[in-house]
């Protein structure tokens, strides 16, 4: 996977979110209940995405929590 690393890559979004109960483990910042999408892309051609939820630090963009 290491010599495809310049050919495929990820790019993370955030489509929306929302405040949630909780707080960052990492930085005390306010938590967020966040929709993302991950596109993965070949030669930055993106063919496939996946949505996914997640509890996200809106203030250094850790990831706190998935769901499946
Ligand atoms: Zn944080």
């Amino acid at each position: 996977m290491v010599c495809f690393c310049f050919l495929v890559d990820q790019e993370r979004q955030v489509r929306r979110s929302k405040p949630a109960a909780g707080i960052c483990s990492r930085c005390g910042g306010g938590a967020s209940v966040a929709d993302m999408k991950t596109a993965t892309r070949f030669c930055h051609v993106p063919f496939y995405w996946k949505y996914w939820k997640a509890i996200i630090c809106t203030f250094c963009g850790a990831t706190l929590r998935t769901y499946p």
